[in-house]
């Protein structure tokens, strides 16, 4: 494994300015997420508050925090003052609470809405029906402390780089459609978070704008 540097400059030398780099920090030390601020990186993703709350306090303030992990809605309060977004939304009941701690801070929150894809044990996301049903639903009843800014999925956990390939093919169709249908003058739906460390490549062939990645820049957790 090189350094959290090299690693850092070679995920960019390939993706360059194409997708937006989220470095998954999650069950590494604060001392790896220094070293890759130095590095210059800035946006930096985790899959549990109290993991983020633990950290935040001793790193630099203008670290942008995502979270990628389930959200319980009890936990949405410790992160709503500064979250800068929420990947992992999952549930209309996370969204309204996610709104209402938003307005009390006087924030609007950017969010992904989580698809439901792989074809085993993710428990987390919305199926495809489900995605129409909310859309629906907040067209008629906005929320104005959360902004909806894409999707966000993960492909199956396999080898296979085509179905690899299809499921994120799905996604983005899936992704222009909700555009077609429910944000046509909202340019702001506009993201698109798939790809970890084994399948960016081919996630940023089929239209990523968000990278997710952990064991590439931090090695193994
Ligand atoms: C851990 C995690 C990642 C990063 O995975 P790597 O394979 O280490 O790059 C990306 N997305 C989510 C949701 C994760 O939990």
């Amino acid at each position: 494994m090189n350094g959290i540097e090299q690693n850092l400059i070679e995920i960019l030398r390939q993706t360059g300015s194409r997708v937006t780099l989220v470095a998954v920090s999650k069950n590494h030390p604060v001392d790896a997420i220094r070293e890759a601020y130095q590095a210059g990186q800035r946006i930096f993703g985790e899959n549990k508050v109290q993991e983020i709350l633990n950290k935040r306090p001793v790193l630099p303030d203008d670290i942008q925090w995502h979270l990628i992990g389930h959200l319980q809605t009890n936990k949405v309060k410790q992160i709503a003052p500064f979250i800068s977004m929420i990947q992992s939304v999952d549930s209309l009941k996370l969204l309204k609470e996610i709104s209402e701690q938003a307005i009390k801070n006087n924030r609007v929150i950017d969010c992904l809405l989580q698809v439901f894809i792989a074809t085993e044990e993710t428990k987390f996301g919305f199926s495809q029906p489900e995605l129409s049903d909310l859309l629906k639903y907040l067209n008629q009843n906005p929320m104005i402390g959360v902004k909806i800014r894409g999707l966000m999925g993960m492909a199956s956990f396999t080898d296979n780089q085509d179905q690899i390939r299809q499921e994120f093919h799905g996604l983005k169709s899936l992704f222009d459609e909700l555009k077609e249908q429910f944000f046509v003058d909202q340019p702001g739906f506009n993201e698109l978070s798939i790809g970890m460390s084994g399948d960016y490549e081919i996630a940023i062939e089929e239209g990523s704008t968000i990278i997710r990645v952990g064991t590439k820049i931090f090695g193994t957790r």
